[in-house]
């Protein structure tokens, strides 16, 4: 199958052969037909799947013909978050290069007076996250009246982030006879509930989620205490010691907790960036640029400020917290490893960690190894380059007593004694296979470097860096 037999006008046509792509992708082929014979859909796919694609190539297709009024966009996206609503702004741009088309983004933390000069121009297409775009109403400066086509993007994250109320208010002020594209991962109880009021006799459309265990990716689990400056220590350990890190994606939970290890990592030395909902657009849209350009190599992120971006492959993943949902697990992991290129998926986790660790297990149909070593005591920080470290705290939680002593002992070269620095050779897991998994691979393949004595170095000596991960020696960027 290829482009030209899905209907897509000429000037689309053109467009997509100037971005290289030779096949549709099959959302994009089921899809694509439908929507311009002008049906409801329901797709039900995951990002990385091409489902941007499948819903913008059509509308630029059906757009060509008519022309926008003030104040009265002719068709209306939403997205859950800023950075998703951006990218699809990205697509039409892209896709949209014959076509004089205009196309407004309405997101908070931009202000509000340029999205509402942008309003009385005249919008083809109107990209919104449901909040800001309810602002834009109320205050009796949009129209939705006009609205011809309604996508509702990633509805199953919609309704993670309560927008399922805001996502009903709106349907009720675009006009019942509109055309209506749903997509969603998943189709939880909620989701099928909105699709039977919002859609009307829809295509269904379902690709498979990508597969959920990469070969390429080798996955991990170290184990921690349950205090997050446990965890923190393992992830510097982990970030230290980890094999061909060359850039890397930390996921936390809750976005308070990107913040706290955003910050602890920088206090370490490391150049990192955050994403997560609360921060101010221009920093997030900052973090994300830098990251993409490689000038930082780490980035912390929560799953609703990181899901669906169309970031490069990273070298590793880590799942700084074990995430709730088995299938944000996937979508995590999924990060790395991508186009056939090798990729490390490492979770820390704590006994509070099984049953979502079980579920996770469950879903990708095998069990996580557990990297070797002794991770759960404390051993000696190795210091990273001086230049980018922090003087070590003294008092405070990660400045202990026992730090002072093993600081002690490793600059006299006797690596602390109690407890030898562990390798990262993970071993034949450990865990016992979920009911109905496969059992543990032989012999998963490594994290770190290999087993073996650790170079200790005194503060008057010259520290030898040669096996530190090379992001550890540029130099460390401003906070954003
Ligand atoms: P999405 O699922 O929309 O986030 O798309 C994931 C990635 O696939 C994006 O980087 C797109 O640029 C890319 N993509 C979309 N359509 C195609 C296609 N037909 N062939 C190859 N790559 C594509």
């Amino acid at each position: 199958m290829s482009f030209s037999n899905l209907g897509l006008s000429e000037k689309v046509l053109a467009a997509v052969a100037a971005t290289g792509y030779t096949n549709p992708t099959p959302i994009q082929e089921q899809a694509i037909p439908h929507v311009l014979a002008r049906r409801d859909v329901l797709g039900i796919a995951q990002t990385g799947t091409g489902k941007t694609a499948a819903f913008v190539l059509p509308m630029l297709t059906i757009l060509e013909k008519g022309r926008a009024r003030a104040r009265m966009p002719r068709t209306l996206i939403l997205e859950p978050t800023r950075e998703l609503a951006a990218q699809v702004k990205e697509s039409f741009d892209r896709y949209g290069v014959g076509q004089k088309l205009n196309v407004a983004l309405l997101i908070g933390g931009v202000s509000f007076g340029d999205q509402d000069t942008k309003l009385t121009r005249g919008v083809d297409v109107l990209i919104a996250t449901p909040g800001r775009l309810l602002d834009h109403t109320e205050r009796g400066g949009l129209l939705l009246t006009g609205v011809e086509l309604l996508v509702i993007d990633e509805a199953d994250r919609m309704l993670d982030m309560g927008f399922i109320p805001d996502i009903e208010r709106i349907c009720k002020l675009v006009p019942f006879t509109r055309q209506t594209l749903f997509f969603t991962a998943t189709m939880p109880p909620e989701i099928r509930r909105i699709t039977e009021t919002f859609l009307h006799n829809p295509e269904k459309v379902e690709v498979s989620r990508p597969a959920t265990t990469v070969a390429t990716i080798t996955q991990l689990q170290v184990p921690s205490g349950r205090e997050a400056h446990d965890k923190r220590e393992i992830l510097r350990r982990l970030l230290r010691e980890a094999n061909d890190l060359n850039n890397a994606i930390i996921f936390c939970n809750r976005k308070r907790e990107v913040a706290v290890v955003h910050k602890s990592l920088q206090k370490h030395g490391f150049s990192v960036g955050a994403l997560h909902g609360d921060m101010d657009q221009s920093a997030r849209t900052a973090a994300l640029d830098q990251f993409r350009k490689g000038e930082i190599p780490l980035l912390v992120a929560s799953d609703v400020a990181a899901r669906g971006l169309d970031i490069p492959a990273v070298s590793h993943v880590f799942n700084f917290d074990v995430p709730h949902h088995a299938d944000d697990y996937v979508h995590r992991i999924g990060r790395t490893g991508r186009a056939g290129r090798t990729g490390t998926a490492v979770s820390i986790v704590t006994s509070l960690d099984h049953k979502s660790l079980a579920a996770i297990e469950k879903l990708i149909g095998k069990s996580i190894p557990v990297a070797e070593g002794d991770w759960t005591s404390r051993p000696a920080e190795q210091a990273g380059p001086r230049e980018h470290r922090e003087r070590p705290r003294e008092g405070g939680r990660e400045g202990s007593r026992g730090g002072r002593k093993r600081r002690r002992d490793r600059d006299a070269g006797h690596g602390g004694g109690r407890n030898p620095t562990p390798a990262i050779q993970p071993t034949v897991a450990t865990t016992a296979p979920t009911p109905g998994t496969s059992p543990p691979a032989q012999r998963p393949p490594s994290i770190g470097r290999p087993a073996g004595p650790r170079s200790s170095h005194s503060q008057s000596e010259p520290a030898d860096h040669s096996h530190l991960p090379a992001f550890l020696l540029r130099p460390v960027r401003a906070r954003v």
